[in-house]
């Protein structure tokens, strides 16, 4: 009996020194692990119950030492399994606070578009002086796009060499669908909708429309099948020639420093009359003479002239009683100019080491 129990205390011990040996390593990944582990050491049919059952068999005077010995580890494995626990706890709550609008990867910051950034400045400087923005449809049918702009019916423009047409009618301008080849026709509509039935208008009009055009033209550094316009349109009683050189050379200074001179050539278009080519003095060279404005110190940005008052007809307004001029720019041409980009297929080849170029002009 004596050496069986002696058996029991020394089984007993090398038990509970096995379980102590256990506990630092005990890992649970989630609340799920953390309980089975509490089932395994501390439920009703765990490890340390079954120590107990053998604990009643221990001698009497080893009682106490063994006794002290489950109860250290009784307590280590239940601190053990509470820190695990609580390190679970806090890692799910942690996942529910992740911030689910951040994105996995930073977002890399664009630049805009050398065009837009032009377009915009020359918007704004129109806008300072009273222009509004007028927008109008690129698909465009004949009646805006030529017949409204006193376009002769066997003008060059009409034909399939020079526009891009989606359907043909030779009868009928409205049904004549083509890509706008000149920003012209959002003019036209504007001017359709703002009259009374007997040709008064209902406000001054002082718009500027910015939008891309189309032409049927091989692509080459130095042109397009499409580029960007802005036009602007101003039409009131009594508006003289005075009135549009004026606005043109405020644009030029503003656009292109104080010191800019402007010049105006004869020119024809059809839907102005009369009509001018805008020189502004070569801002190279100062209006000296050099290789960029080819010895004669001015550089051509623009076309303009009075509207024509077969367009004012055209579009219902009373050409007796109403004046206005017009003026367009390429916005291409502009940001050549300013930028000297020497070739205008850089303009829309997407590269962004091109584009990023311009990080600092906007
Ligand atoms: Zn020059």
């Amino acid at each position: 009996m004596h050496t069986n129990c002696n058996f029991i205390y020394k089984m007993i011990l090398e038990k509970i020194n096995e379980l102590l040996q256990q506990v630092d390593s005990l890992e649970a990944k989630n609340a799920e692990e953390v309980e089975k582990l509490r089932l395994k050491y501390l439920s009703k049919n765990g490890e340390l119950n079954e120590l107990m059952k053998d604990f009643r068999n221990v001698p009497a005077e080893q009682k106490k030492e063994v006794g002290m010995k489950i109860n250290e580890l009784k307590q280590r494995i239940t601190d053990r399994i509470n820190a695990l626990r609580e390190a679970c706890t806090t890692q799910e709550s942690g996942d529910e606070a992740i911030d689910l609008t951040r994105t996995p990867y930073p977002i890399q910051l664009g630049t805009r578009h050398p065009l837009t950034i032009v377009t915009n400045e020359i918007i704004d400087i129109f806008s300072r002086m009273g222009f509004v923005l007028a927008d109008g449809p690129e698909v465009e049918d004949d009646l805006h796009v030529f017949t409204r702009m006193n376009f002769a019916a066997d003008h060059p423009a009409r034909d399939m060499q020079d526009t891009f047409f989606v359907s043909q009618h030779p009868n009928d301008v409205t049904k004549n669908i083509l890509l706008r080849s000149h920003t012209s026709s959002v003019q036209a509509r504007v001017m359709e909708n703002m009259h009374t039935e007997d040709g008064k208008l209902t406000g001054p009009i002082r718009v500027i429309c910015p939008g891309r055009v189309y032409r049927n033209e091989a692509i080459t550094a130095r042109a397009h099948c499409f580029f960007h316009q802005v036009e602007g349109l101003y039409i009131d009683k009594n508006v003289s020639f005075t009135d549009l050189k004026q606005v043109l050379l405020s644009f030029a200074r503003e656009m292109f420093g104080a010191d800019t001179k402007i010049r105006l050539r004869p020119s024809y278009f059809p839907f102005t009359e009369p009509s001018a080519e805008m020189d502004i003095s070569c801002f190279i060279c100062g209006g000296e003479g050099c290789g960029f404005c080819k010895h004669t110190g001015w550089v051509e940005i623009l076309g303009c002239g009075m509207v024509d008052p077969n367009v004012l007809e055209q579009c219902g307004i009373d050409s007796k009683e109403y004046s206005g001029y017009a003026f367009g720019m390429g916005v291409e041409r502009i940001t050549n100019l300013k930028y000297r980009v020497s070739d205008l297929r850089m303009f829309s080849e997407n590269d962004t080491r091109f584009l990023e170029e311009f990080q600092a002009a906007d």
